[in-house]
C-alpha cells in the first residue's frame, strides 16, 4: 500500500488513524455486530454515535448552550438558500460580502427570496483580497450580513471579521471549520459542508442562534425549516449517519491526538508558513493572494507561465503530490493544506518545488 499526499480542495485528506479505526470497526461496531454503515438510526448504539459528535463539537468549538448544532443534508449549496429562507424574514433585507465563487452563489440564491444586495466585492482583482468594510457598508435594517470566511477557491480569509455593529453575522465556514478557534457568539449562525475539513461528503454542521430559529418564510419547505431539525435532534428523517460517525473520529482525534483547537491552529500556521516564506522567496512560484488576507487552508501559487504550470502539476502527481491543479477561474496550482495534511506532507511539497524551480529556472 502505498498513500498519496492529497492536496485536494474537497472532498479531501482524512487523518491516518481515523481511516485506520473506521476501517477496525467497519464490520462490527463496539460489539454491535453491524458496521455503522447498516445500523437504524433510532437504534440505542446510533444514538450515541451522533450524541458524542455533537457534544464533541460543542466542547472543541466552546459552542454557547444557546446555539443548537443541526447535521444536515443537502450540503453548504442548501444553505444558500435556507439561511435566507429562515433569516430574510424581518425586513426582507440580507446584505452579501462577495469574495469568491461561493459568497457569490450565496448571494444570487438569497436574491430569490428577498431584497438582497452585493455592498462589497474584490471581483475586481479576481477575488485575491477581502475588501475593507465598515458599519457603514450595511443596511442598518439588514436582518443579516453574509460572508464567506475562507475562500476555498481564492485563497483569501477573514483574519478579522467585519464590524457589522447590530446587524447579525452568518458566515460560511466550509473551509475553515476548526482549523483554529472561533468566537461563535460573534454569530447568527455558521455553516460548513464536512468535506473540506471534517469529514466525507454528506454531511452540512449548521450551528445557529436558537432566537434564530422559528420566523422562516411561509414558502420554506419542512426540510429547509432549521426548526424541523432542532425540534427533532436532526432525526427528523434520516440523517448522514456514517459521515456523522466519521466527524465524530476526526473530533475525537483533534481533542485527543491533536489536543484542541488552539494546538490544531499552531501546527496549521507552521505549515502555511512554510509554503508562503517559500513563495516569497521563489524566483519561479509566486503567490496569487495579496500578504494580509492569505488562507491557512487554501494555498493558490503560479509561475505565470501556463506551460509551465502544467508541466509542474504533471510532475507533482508523479511524484505523489495530487490534486495540485488549481480552480479553473485562478489557473495555476493550488495546495489545500487542511487539518490532516501532515506537515511532513508540506515539508515534501515544499522540497519539491524546490528542486523543480532548480532545474527550471
Ligand atoms: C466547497 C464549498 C461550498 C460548497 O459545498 P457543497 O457541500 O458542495 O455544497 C460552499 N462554500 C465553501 C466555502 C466551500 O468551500
Amino acid at each position: 500500500m502505498s498513500r498519496v499526499y492529497n492536496f485536494s480542495a474537497g472532498p479531501s485528506v482524512l487523518p491516518e488513524s481515523v481511516l485506520k479505526k473506521a476501517a477496525a470497526e467497519m464490520l462490527d461496531y463496539e460489539g454491535s455486530g453491524q458496521s455503522v454503515m447498516e445500523m437504524s438510526h433510532r437504534s440505542k448504539v446510533y444514538d450515541s454515535i451522533i450524541k458524542s459528535a455533537e457534544s464533541l463539537l460543542r466542547e472543541i468549538m466552546q459552542i454557547p448552550d444557546n446555539y443548537k448544532v443541526l447535521f444536515l443534508q443537502g450540503g453548504a449549496s442548501s444553505q444558500f438558500a435556507m439561511v435566507p429562507m429562515n433569516l430574510m424574514t424581518k425586513n426582507k433585507k440580507a446584505d452579501y460580502i462577495l469574495t469568491g465563487q461561493w459568497a457569490t452563489k450565496a448571494f444570487k440564491e438569497a436574491a430569490h427570496y428577498g431584497d438582497a444586495v452585493a455592498v462589497a466585492s474584490s471581483k475586481d482583482k479576481t477575488f485575491s483580497y477581502i475588501p475593507k468594510v465598515d458599519k457603514s457598508t450595511f443596511r442598518p435594517d439588514a436582518d443579516y450580513v453574509h460572508i464567506c470566511m475562507n475562500n476555498t477557491i481564492y485563497g483569501t480569509v477573514y483574519h478579522e471579521l467585519p464590524d457589522t455593529g447590530d446587524i447579525p453575522l452568518v458566515a460560511d465556514i466550509s473551509s475553515c471549520i476548526l482549523s483554529k478557534p472561533i468566537d461563535v457568539s460573534k454569530f447568527a449562525l455558521l455553516y460548513a459542508g464536512a468535506q473540506k475539513n471534517m469529514a466525507p461528503a454528506g454531511l452540512t454542521v449548521v450551528i445557529v442562534r436558537e432566537d434564530f430559529i422559528g420566523n422562516a418564510m411561509d414558502i420554506t419547505p419542512t426540510m429547509f425549516n432549521y426548526q424541523t431539525h432542532a425540534d427533532n435532534g436532526s432525526m427528523f428523517n434520516t440523517p448522514p449517519c456514517y459521515t456523522i460517525y466519521i466527524a465524530k473520529l476526526v473530533l475525537e482525534w483533534i481533542k485527543n491526538e491533536i489536543g484542541g483547537l488552539e494546538k490544531m491552529q499552531e501546527i496549521n500556521e507552521k505549515k502555511a508558513a512554510m509554503l508562503y516564506d517559500f513563495l516569497d522567496n521563489s524566483k519561479l512560484f509566486k503567490g496569487t493572494v495579496v500578504p494580509e488576507d492569505r488562507s491557512l487552508m487554501n494555498v493558490p501559487f503560479v509561475t505565470g507561465d501556463a506551460d509551465l504550470d502544467a508541466k509542474f502539476v504533471k510532475e507533482a502527481t508523479e511524484a505523489g503530490f495530487v490534486n495540485l491543479k488549481g480552480h479553473r477561474t485562478v489557473g495555476g496550482m493550488r495546495a489545500s493544506i487542511y487539518n490532516a495534511m501532515p506537515v511532513e506532507g508540506v515539508e515534501k511539497l515544499v522540497a519539491f518545488m524546490k528542486d523543480f524551480e532548480e532545474k527550471n529556472s
